[in-house]
């Protein structure tokens, strides 16, 4: 049902939730809460460990409110105190009503953030409750959802507790076989839906999250498998020959391989020149050496007369790869003619490209998701490389096949995750690992620090770019905003610019055009820029190898792998790197996260502690990890009902291939459901 049905839900909030991805009401049960809002038994201050954290406080009022402030705002004040005796003092705007309630001696619940403000603790502006309304409220958990500008919590709530409840159209029937869901103790669909946006406690909230979780990586598992079979045994129609010029080509390069970018490399070949169309994961952490596999593969194709087309999730790394790859093959005198697509091009270049690579005198193309449009048609495709880039399952690769003849697929990752996760992730991939960094690469030194180490950060940078090395300071925010208080790049440059003046200091965006991007890349590249300021969009797989530091700001506001692949973008040469997380904040749960960074720089490692850190059950803001776009499933929070999923999409499988039997006939719809609205994706 579309989201207009719903009561109060105009033209203009319907497109607000477009924004979001949402149309129907469907789509609204499964935007699931960021997280819950828990209405904890209060505490005393003594007993606070952390004052960023929310929390609820019970005091006695103290001294009758004051109020201050003239013209427009008017600040209410009161001194109260807590079950201990301390003394805390709530601050209102503009709520001067709220003076009679706050009589001396009448006791409230408050919920908010503590500010240490002078000498005293203070909350601002915390919702205040009765006694007794928090009692009744004690325990629930109420959702809060990602939310978008000019959509509410408010707005979120009401209208999925309009389709819960009065509209009962979401129910389906249970589509698990019930063996599975009786040995793998899983709650019914329903009651999950239901229970995940408004659960009664804690413990349906589980139950909820574990069904929702295990039917998204079982219904991914059975569309795997379902589509590999498809495609079993597709006989190579390339005609690749191993050639003399790439084998020239790898003894001229400036450095010798490692033995598993040598090992996977030959396990590439093989499978371009074998009897079967190559699937194959290569996964390596970063800077292990991905992209000359890459490379090496398109030429060999390029150079037997196919097209070869690497797709990558952002225009800058696009940019990066097409440069070098067209160096690359300048440098050896390979005439090999590289074409770049990008989703920003005009309208006139992407015609002309268009044209280009139809006729087939583009050899290697090298792009964004533009590489996947429908109005695109190769010459003769015979290599897809999808490098760093989200999966959206294996439908994505059926996008490429419907161009043409089935090509050979090449995934490259850099999510860490353990052999036995890949196998039933990639399920219809062969894998190979690079397990092993180039030669002469030194550790990359960390450090965690907080603002009174700016001045020290500042001559840092300035001493390794006098030794001729070059920086990288990430910055979350592109501009100033006014609902974040974060370091910006535009302000950050400006500012730093007239600290290091010697320094030639230049700043990169997502908003800027492709043009613009490509220049400033080109000049860092090329040592014309000693300092680049950028947002994340520097993230995955640029190589600067001649840059020795990462500063981060606000390293806090990332997530541990994206600050894992932020760092990666350093020690790529043979310099010592280094790597300084910068935070404004001085919580100890932020540093004890940051310090897993600190002391490793092994993906793997990182991620495993970061889950042992949060504990088993504690999901709440867990990052979705990489490569994988579940919708709430995570792949290393719920690792062990990945693998029951397997076992069960297996058992299943293996006796019921074509989902015909009676028991299945509920799931089978589903698998089809699930595996068009993948391809429906890919399709845009
Ligand atoms: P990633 O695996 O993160 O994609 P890249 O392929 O970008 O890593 O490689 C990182 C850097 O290491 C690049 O500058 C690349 O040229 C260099 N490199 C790759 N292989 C070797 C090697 N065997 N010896 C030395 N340097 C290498
Ligand atoms: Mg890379």
């Amino acid at each position: 049902m579309e989201l207009t049905k719903l009561k109060g839900v105009g033209e203009k909030t319907a497109e607000h939730f477009a924004k979001l991805d949402l149309y129907t009401t469907e789509d609204l049960l499964k935007h699931y809460p960021r997280t819950y809002d828990i209405y904890n038994e209060p505490v005393t201050i003594k007993t606070l460990e952390d004052l960023d954290e929310e929390s609820a406080i019970e005091g006695v009022v103290c001294k009758s409110p004051d109020i201050f402030g003239s013209g427009k705002i008017k600040i209410l004040s009161a001194k109260l105190k807590d079950m201990d005796g301390t003394i805390f003092e709530v601050v209102f705007f503009n709520m001067p009503y709220l003076k009679a309630s706050l009589k001396l001696g009448a006791r409230y619940v408050f919920r908010g953030k503590f500010k240490i403000k002078g000498n005293h603790y203070c909350l601002e502006q915390p919702k205040i409750f009765t006694l007794a309304k928090y009692n009744e409220l004690k325990g629930t958990m109420m959702p809060i959802y990602p939310l978008t500008k000019g959509l509410s919590n408010n707005m979120m709530l009401k209208c999925i507790s309009q389709v819960l409840d009065i509209n009962k159209d979401y129910l389906e029937p249970e589509f698990i076989p019930s063996w599975v869901r009786e040995k793998y103790e899983l709650a019914e669909h329903n009651f999950a839906i239901q229970n995940i946006h408004f659960p009664k406690e804690f413990d349906d909230y589980i139950k909820a999250r574990h069904r929702l979780a295990f039917e998204e990586f079982f219904l991914f598992i059975l569309a795997t498998l379902s589509l590999k079979s498809t495609k079993e045994s597709n006989p190579n129609s390339f005609h690749i020959k191993r050639l003399k010029e790439v084998d020239e080509l790898l003894n001229d390069l400036p450095f010798k391989l490692t033995n598993a970018q040598l090992r996977t490399l030959d396990e590439v070949r093989s499978d371009l020149t074998g009897d079967r169309t190559m699937s194959r994961l290569i996964q390596g952490d970063v800077g292990s050496g991905k992209t000359i596999v890459a490379t090496i593969s398109l030429l060999e194709v390029a150079l037997n007369g196919y097209q070869g087309a690497m797709m990558v999730p952002t225009e800058v790394l696009a940019i990066q790869h097409f440069e070098s790859l067209k160096s690359l093959f300048e440098t050896n005198n390979l005439d090999i003619k590289v074409e770049l697509l990008v989703g920003s091009m005009t309208k006139k270049q992407k015609e002309k490209a268009y044209e280009r690579i139809e006729s087939g005198e583009s050899q290697i193309i090298v792009g964004t998701h533009a590489l996947i449009q429908e109005k695109l048609v190769y010459k003769d495709l015979a290599l897809v490389i999808t490098d760093e880039q989200h999966r959206f399952g294996v439908c994505q690769r059926e996008n490429f096949a419907g161009k043409g003849n089935r090509p050979h697929i090449l995934v490259m990752s850099a999510t860490p995750i353990p052999r036995t996760l890949a196998i039933i992730l990639y399920g219809d991939l062969d894998i190979s690992i690079i397990d092993e960094m180039p030669k002469g690469r030194l550790p990359i030194k960390n450090a965690v620090v907080d603002e009174s180490y700016r001045k020290n950060a500042e001559s840092f940078l300035n001493r390794e770019v006098s030794k001729g090395h070059q920086c990288y300071v990430i910055c979350p925010m592109v501009e100033e905003s006014e609902n974040f208080e974060a370091a910006n790049v535009i302000d950050y440059t400006k500012n730093l610019k007239t600290k290091l003046p010697n320094c030639k200091i230049e700043y990169l965006h997502g908003k800027l055009k492709p043009k613009e991007k490509e220049e400033i890349m080109r000049r860092f590249s090329n040592r014309e820029i000693d300092i680049l300021v950028s947002t994340t969009v520097i993230e995955v797989g640029v190589n600067v190898p001649n840059a020795t530091v990462m500063l981060i700001e606000n390293a806090e506001m990332f997530g541990l792998a994206g600050l894992h692949q932020l760092r990666g973008r350093v020690g790529r040469g043979d310099a010592q790197s280094y790597c300084i997380f910068m935070t404004g904040k001085k919580s100890e749960k932020i540093k004890k996260r940051l310090d897993i960074l600190n002391k490793s720089n092994d993906g793997f490692e990182i991620a495993r502690k970061d889950l042992e850190l949060r504990g088993p059950g504690d999901f709440f803001g867990v990052r979705q990890s990489g490569d994988f776009d579940f919708g709430i499933a995570d792949v290393f929070a719920d690792s062990k009902t990945l693998k029951e999923c397997a076992d069960a999409a297996k058992t299943i499988y293996d006796s019921d291939n074509t989902l015909s039997s009676k028991d299945n006939i509920y799931l089978k719809k589903k698998v089809i459901e699930y595996t068009g609205k993948v391809l429906e994706k890919i399709n845009l």
